[in-house]
């Protein structure tokens, strides 16, 4: 089965108090350079040509790096691995940093989706998220990405903030709606301590009602919600989270990109110079019961589950053994689990305290 590569660009113009990815401020062309080197090197170091149908630039923000290298990376992975036809290939960007002249460049080099932080639709919301970008800003870069080409746009939306308003949320939705993207991102707000930085979490019945809306409004204009924060037009869905969805294999350069290939993982330092010094990623040898964990923890969130015959080529069971557990035909008769049609699968009633079902299914399984 064909690969998926990631491309970290750890490099943002400003830490969102909210995100735990690796990043760090910089807008130095010195480091840039440096950095761009040292993918290179890695990705031409990669000892197989395997192949790959979806690449995905993420972040940080890989639009503050500039075109030409974004360019060349990807050059890189197309002459160093063996790319396929029709392959899906993914930058995520901030509206901030985003201009028409670069989004043709970006198109003409043959990335062919682009992933847009909006995060909101409310100034309000925005300032309270710390993001540099007005709606305004938001909404321009959507249609430049429009103009420029690109006809596979997703657009990421934040919901859960303790004070944003229902009309604050209505009015984000209205606006992505009316701009039709072709997949559409949803994050809960999640904080650690519950707030930082005057920041906070909504209450959980407030975040569900949020989600619940959302489902419905998007579910309303024809978007299938195909995992539990993602939704798509149909032939849009994200191919190369689905890979991780689905437990298949990817290949990551950069620093903190962690590889999955060959029943191995291994993960970059997250850390720039020590990437660019060439520090060797830390290996993880995947346990048994760490696999059978990520099976149910990974694919319980797509809204299709898993299929009777997924279930037992992986853990070489019937099925039918899995459902009779106490615990789990309790969550079936309960309706937090379905299984219909030769698959189980969270209903989307329940799909807001997924994580919640999981760790049940996980913890009755490994009883067993
Ligand atoms: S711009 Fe994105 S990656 Fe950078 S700090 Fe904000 S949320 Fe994190």
């Amino acid at each position: 089965m064909p690969l998926g590569v990631y491309i970290h660009i750890p490099f943002c113009l400003k830490r969102c108090p909210y995100c735990s990815f690796f990043s760090v401020v910089s807008t130095d062309k010195t480091v840039f350079t440096r950095y761009y080197d040292a993918l290179i090197r890695e990705i031409e170091r990669f000892p197989s040509p395997v192949e790959v149908d979806t690449i995905y630039f993420g972040g940080g923000t890989p639009s503050i790096f500039p075109v030409e290298f974004l360019s060349n990376i990807l050059t890189a992975v197309s002459s160093h691995l063996k790319v396929l036809p029709g392959a899906e290939i993914t930058l995520e960007a901030n509206p901030h940093t985003l201009d028409k002249q670069s989004l043709r460049l970006l198109l003409s080099s043959g990335f062919n989706r682009i992933s847009i932080g909006a995060q909101s639709f409310s100034d309000r919301v925005l300032s309270i998220l710390g993001r540099l970008h007005s709606a305004d800003e938001a909404e321009e870069s959507f249609f430049m990405a429009r103009e420029a080409g690109f006809d596979n746009i997703s657009l990421d939306i934040i919901y859960g903030i303790q004070t944003q308003t229902t009309d604050e949320l209505l009015l984000t939705l209205d606006k992505v709606i009316s701009l039709s993207p072709e997949h559409i991102s949803t994050y809960a707000l999640t904080l650690e301590e519950g707030c930082v930085n005057g920041l906070c979490v909504a209450p959980p019945e407030e975040s569900r009602r949020m989600y619940h809306r959302i489902v419905r409004s998007l579910g309303d204009v024809g978007y299938s919600h195909y995992e539990v924060s993602n939704f798509a037009r149909e032939g849009f869905f994200s191919r190369h989270n689905l890979k991780y969805w689905s437990q298949e294999e990817y290949i990551g350069f950069g620093a903190s990109a962690s590889s999955h290939l060959s029943g191995k993982r291994w993960k970059n330092p997250a850390d720039i110079e020590s990437y660019i010094a060439g520090c060797p990623p830390v290996v993880d040898t995947l346990s048994k019961e760490k696999m059978k964990d990520e099976f149910f923890l990974l694919r319980l969130r797509k809204t299709d589950g898993f299929s009777a015959n997924e279930f037992e080529q992986f853990f070489r069971e019937d099925i039918a053994d899995f459902l009779a557990i106490p615990r789990i035909q309790e969550l079936v008769d309960s309706g937090y689990l379905a299984f219909e049609g030769g698959r189980l699968f969270i209903p989307a009633e329940h799909l807001f305290v997924s994580d919640e079902i999981i760790v049940e299914v996980m913890s009755s399984f490994s009883l067993t």
